[in-house]
């Protein structure tokens, strides 16, 4: 864990999300949680060093950044579009794969029940707790349910998924014209600490290469189309980008089936739309 600012406290280097809290004169706000229940479990010890969980805020659907929520006894935030995320999930399933993530996982998932969203927006909302003040704006690209978590007093900016700092990117539910206008309205905001959802701390000197990858994407997708791939075809040739960067921590080996599923969502989105 990390100090960032006076009062703005994040995890970078575990399997997952980068996940984060902030203590407030009124008790700490949760932006996401870890994705295996044992570090959950530590996170939410090292948390209690800082005061009670008022609120846990998640940023988008993927189950890294909120299966860590139902460890907490708090009242969870999100985007309309996560709540029905997380209440539709196959959780036998969601329990099968993390219970392999380590030895003790198993345990800690018996009787698992999600902690999805109470409180929901669709475009916006402002949460103050305290001194502080978290601005939720929708910002859809990686998934149509993103969201910018800005931590007004503290200058920083949970950019979620549409920033991947030096990690592969994952596209595999992406609109990549969303992200592009994701990565614009990130660029607009006066805050310039970002928490990527991935990868190390970074600011708004990385968006030009988040935003030339994801047009890079896009434009080999389509080449393999132009050139008359079908889309098996191109799963299997389209691979060019599986050594570009390192997968982010926990994710060894599984570049070239997360490649697949960026090549098969690029080119669904290329042919379809
Ligand atoms: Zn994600």
């Amino acid at each position: 864990m990390e100090q960032l600012t006076s009062n703005v406290f994040v995890e970078t280097q575990i399997r997952g999300c980068n996940h984060g809290f902030v203590t407030t004169s009124e008790g700490v706000v949760m932006i996401d949680t870890p994705h295996k229940p044992s570090d959950a479990l530590k996170w939410k010890a090292e948390i209690a060093k800082h005061g009670d969980v008022r609120y846990i805020i998640n940023t988008e659907p993927h189950g890294d950044h909120w299966t860590g929520n139902a460890f907490f006894d708090a009242p969870v935030v999100g985007h309309e579009g996560v709540r029905s995320r997380i209440l539709n999930t196959d959780i036998s399933g969601l329990v099968a794969s993390v219970s392999g993530f380590g030895p003790e996982e198993p345990a800690l998932l018996e009787g698992y029940t999600p902690n999805a969203p109470v409180l929901t927006f669709k475009n916006d909302m402002t949460l103050h707790v305290g001194d502080h003040t978290f601005q939720m704006i929708h910002m859809p690209g990686h998934t149509l349910y993103q969201a910018a978590i800005l931590v007004k007093e503290e200058g920083v900016v949970f950019t979620s998924d549409n920033i991947f700092h030096k990690v592969q990117t994952w596209l595999h539910e992406a609109d990549p014209d969303l992200w592009l206008i994701a990565l614009e309205s990130l660029r607009a905001l006066n805050e310039d600490i970002f928490v990527p959802g991935h990868g190390p701390l970074c600011d708004k000197g990385y968006l030009d290469e988040q935003g030339s990858l994801i047009v890079e994407w896009k434009d080999y997708i389509q080449s393999g189309i132009d050139r008359g791939m079908s889309k098996e075809e191109a799963i299997v040739n389209l691979t060019a980008f599986t050594d570009r960067y390192p997968m982010d921590v926990g994710q060894d080996g599984m570049a070239p089936r997360v490649m697949q599923m960026n090549v098969a969502n690029l080119y669904d989105f290329l042919t379809v739309s």
